[in-house]
């Protein structure tokens, strides 16, 4: 309305999105001088003529939500130049948003193709029957992406977990509520006994971690052998101390709590006073991937050794 009532100044429209409309609009206004734009309250039961029509227009605006309105772009008031696509038809915004949108509506179409297929094609389908032997070995990346999907939305299947979920069923018989205690030792079975804390993990771990050190170190040697990045001392020190901590707690980390199990890697802000170096952000990525994606696959095999635990016992127990 304020936009109408302005509509002399046709100058405020000239950046604004839908502007061919609008100077539409506008020109129909200054054209036809009969017509007269009020304003009416809307959603009212009344029945004067302007309060039917107000819903006329709403129903009309719900149902093109819903079914899609086909109206043909004002082509006469658009500017002088300006940008058309097939997908997007007529672009008032700025080319940038535009290439913005493309790539990102790119980026979401190969992405839920690729997830839908390792979900549904790459991951076999587990049940009562033994799980696959070594799922991990063979769809390692699927199978890690399945573990940390449950484990940030808080469904990984722990002891501790199922043993929380069964105390509150009130179906159940106190004996009939499961053990929260870990498959391989006494400890009560969180995802981070498991993979922090458990002994029985712990050569996994140790494995894991000469190969974060050895990733670590490759990493640093290629930034300032071919990319001739130039280390303080204290930055490369710093750089393997963190490496050191990535599956462990310890200062590196926020509250001193490792999280590398959930998929996150420790800080490395403070390493680096200043971002303003190509093969500097390129070993920070290089590193903080590298990191990840140990991380990320061990807690995959660790929590594959344990779905193999787990059923063995509970084949023993007859429970399945
Ligand atoms: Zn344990």
């Amino acid at each position: 309305m304020r936009l109408l009532d302005e509509a002399a100044s046709t100058t405020r429209i000239d950046k604004m999105h839908g502007r061919s409309w609008y100077r539409l609009l506008f020109d129909l206004i200054n054209k036809k001088r009969h017509i007269v734009v009020e304003w009416v309250r809307a959603h009212t039961d009344d029945t004067n003529l302007e309060s039917i029509m107000n819903d006329e227009a709403d129903k009309i605006a719900k149902k093109a939500h819903i079914s899609g309105l086909e109206l043909d772009w004002p082509t006469m008031y658009l500017d002088k130049y300006t940008l058309y696509s097939a997908e997007h038809g007529y672009v008032e915004y700025s080319p940038a948003t535009l290439i913005e949108r493309s790539f990102n509506e790119h980026a979401v179409q190969s992405l839920s193709f690729g997830t839908r297929e390792m979900v549904d094609h790459r991951i076999p389908k587990t049940s009562n029957i033994a799980p696959p032997k070594w799922l991990y070995t063979y769809s390692t990346k699927a199978y890690s992406v399945q573990v940390q999907a449950c484990i940030r939305s808080h469904t990984l299947n722990t002891n501790w977990r199922r043993h929380q979920r069964e105390s509150k069923d009130k179906r159940k018989e106190p004996h009939e509520i499961a053990s929260p205690n870990c498959e391989f030792c006494d400890e009560v079975e969180t995802e981070r006994h498991l993979f922090v804390d458990c002994k029985h993990f712990a050569s996994t771990r140790s494995k894991t971690s000469k190969e974060i050190k050895q990733l670590t170190q490759k990493a640093i040697q290629k930034a300032e052998e071919d990319e001739e990045l130039a280390l303080a001392d204290n930055q490369h020190e710093l750089l393997c101390y963190t490496a050191t901590q990535i599956l462990t707690d310890g200062s590196s980390w926020n509250d001193d709590e490792c999280r590398s199990w959930m998929g996150f890697t420790p800080s490395t802000d403070h390493i680096f006073e200043h971002r303003d170096n190509i093969a500097q952000a390129k070993l920070i990525k290089r590193l903080h991937d590298g990191w990840h994606y140990a991380a990320v696959r061990m807690v995959g095999y660790i929590w594959g050794a344990r779905q193999q635990q787990n059923w063995r016992r509970r084949k023993a127990a007859g429970e399945i």
